[in-house]
C-alpha cells in the first residue's frame, strides 16, 4: 500500500519526536511492503516566523490532500506575546478545516510502568487499556455563552444535534468492533436534556452494531468508577466536556505524559495523530523528550486510517519490549540510567 502522509513537526521537541516516529513508519513500511512519502509542513510558531500566520493555508490545502496528519507539538515562550496571535490556533484551525470531530484518547497501562500509577496494584493488575472517544466540535464548548447587561449572571449552553451525536457514536462503534466490542456512552441523563438525546441515538446506532455489548453511566458515576475498577471499561463515548475531564483523569493512571498518543478522526478513514503533550520548551533540542506518544500515535494512525491493524499491534508490542528490555527515557526513568529520544527510537525498530 501506499500513502501519502502530512507531517507537522512543529515546535519544541516535536522534530525530535517527530524524526523517530518517521524511522519506526518506515522499517514497519519496509517490514509489511508499504510505501509512506512524507511530506512536511509548518504550523505552530515556526509558521507565524516564516508566514506571520500559525496556520498558514498551504498547510491545510496540503492536509485535506493526504491520507492522514501526523503532529508533534506547537507553542514555546517565544509566541506567548504576541497580540492576536497564538501557535495553538493552528491546531483549532487543523480541527475545524480537516472536519475532525472524534477525539480518541487511549489510556494504555504498560504493566512494565505500573510503579508509575496512582493506583493499588489489585485495581490495575492485569493491565489498562481503555479507549476514550470525545465528540470535538460540539456541546458547551462551542455553544452560545455570555452575561447579562449588568454583568452579573452568565451562560453557557450545551446544544447537540442528533447528527452530531450520531456520527460520534459511529466512530466509536467501530473502534469498539477492532477492540472488545464494549462501549460505555456515559452522560448525565438524569438532568440533561442533550444527554437524553445521546441515550436514544445510541439506542438507534447500536442497534445496528449487535455484536458490542453497550451500557450507560452517568458521569459523576464514570469519573468514581475510573479509579475505583477501570479494568470495566474498554471504550467510552461521550460529549467534548465529559471527554475533556474524563480524559485528563484517565491519562493521570497510566504515568508518564511522554507515553500518551491521541487521534482526531473526521468522517471515513481521515484522521490527525498527535501526542497529549505540548512542545515542552525545557527539554527541547536535548535528545532527551520520550518519542513514545508520538511513535504510538503512529500506531493509531496505521490501525485507524489505513486499516493496518497488524502493523499497529507490531509498533505497539515493539515498544512493550522495548519498556521490557529496561530501555527508558528520563521522564519514565524513575532511579535507572535514561537513553535519549533518538535511542528509544532505536530501542523501538530494534524489537519490531
Ligand atoms: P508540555 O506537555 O509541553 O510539558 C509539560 C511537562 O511535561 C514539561 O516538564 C515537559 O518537559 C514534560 N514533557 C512533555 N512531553 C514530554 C516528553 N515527550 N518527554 C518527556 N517529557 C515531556 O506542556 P506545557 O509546558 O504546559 O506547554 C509547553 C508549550 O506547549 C506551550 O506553548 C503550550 O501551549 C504548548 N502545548 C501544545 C500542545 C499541542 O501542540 N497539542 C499541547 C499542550 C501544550
Amino acid at each position: 500500500m501506499i500513502k501519502n502522509i502530512a507531517v507537522i513537526p512543529g515546535d519544541g521537541i516535536g522534530e525530535e519526536v517527530i524524526a523517530q516516529t518517521v524511522r519506526v513508519l518506515d522499517a514497519v513500511g519496509e517490514k509489511f511492503g508499504h510505501k509512506f512519502n512524507y511530506t512536511y509542513l509548518e504550523a505552530g510558531g515556526c509558521a507565524i516566523d516564516s508566514t506571520g500566520k500559525p496556520l498558514p493555508e498551504a498547510t491545510l490545502e496540503t492536509c485535506k490532500k493526504s491520507d492522514s496528519v501526523l503532529l508533534g507539538a506547537v507553542g514555546g515562550p517565544k509566541w506567548d506575546h504576541i497580540p492576536g496571535i497564538r501557535p495553538e490556533q493552528a491546531l483549532l484551525g487543523l480541527r475545524g478545516g480537516l472536519g475532525l470531530f472524534a477525539n480518541l484518547r487511549p489510556a494504555i497501562m504498560y504493566d512494565q510502568l505500573k510503579e508509575a500509577c496512582p493506583l493499588k496494584e489489585s485495581i490495575i493488575d492485569g493491565g489498562l487499556d481503555i479507549m476514550i472517544v470525545r465528540e470535538l466540535t460540539g456541546g458547551i464548548y462551542f455553544g452560545k455563552s455570555g452575561r447579562s447587561e449588568d454583568g452579573q449572571s452568565g451562560y453557557d449552553v450545551e446544544e447537540y444535534s442528533f447528527y452530531e451525536i450520531e456520527r460520534l457514536l459511529r466512530q466509536a462503534a467501530e473502534i469498539a468492533m477492532k477492540r472488545n466490542k464494549h462501549v460505555t456512552v456515559v452522560d448525565k441523563a438524569n438532568i440533561l436534556e442533550t444527554s437524553r438525546m445521546w441515550r436514544e441515538c445510541a439506542a438507534k446506532v447500536f442497534a445496528e452494531y449487535p455484536d458490542i455489548k453497550v451500557d450507560f453511566l452517568y458521569v459523576d458515576n464514570a469519573s468514581m468508577q475510573l479509579v475505583r475498577n477501570p479494568r470495566q471499561f474498554d471504550v467510552i463515548a461521550t460529549s467534548n466536556i465529559f471527554g475533556d475531564i474524563l480524559s485528563d483523569e484517565a491519562s493521570q493512571i497510566t504515568g508518564s505524559i511522554g507515553m500518551l498518543p491521541s487521534a482526531s478522526l473526521g468522517e471515513g478513514s481521515f484522521g490527525m495523530y498527535e501526542p497529549v503533550h505540548g512542545s515542552a520548551p525545557d527539554i527541547a533540542g536535548k535528545n532527551i523528550a520520550n518519542p513514545l506518544a508520538t511513535i504510538l500515535s503512529g500506531a493509531m494512525m496505521l490501525r485507524y486510517s489505513f486499516g493496518m491493524q497488524a502493523e499497529a499491534d507490531d509498533i505497539e508490542a515493539a515498544v512493550g519490549k522495548a519498556l521490557d528490555a529496561g530501555y527508558r527515557t528520563a521522564d519514565i526513568a524513575g532511579g535507572t540510567t535514561p537513553i535519549g529520544t533518538k535511542e528509544m527510537g532505536d530501542a523501538v525498530i530494534k524489537y519490531l
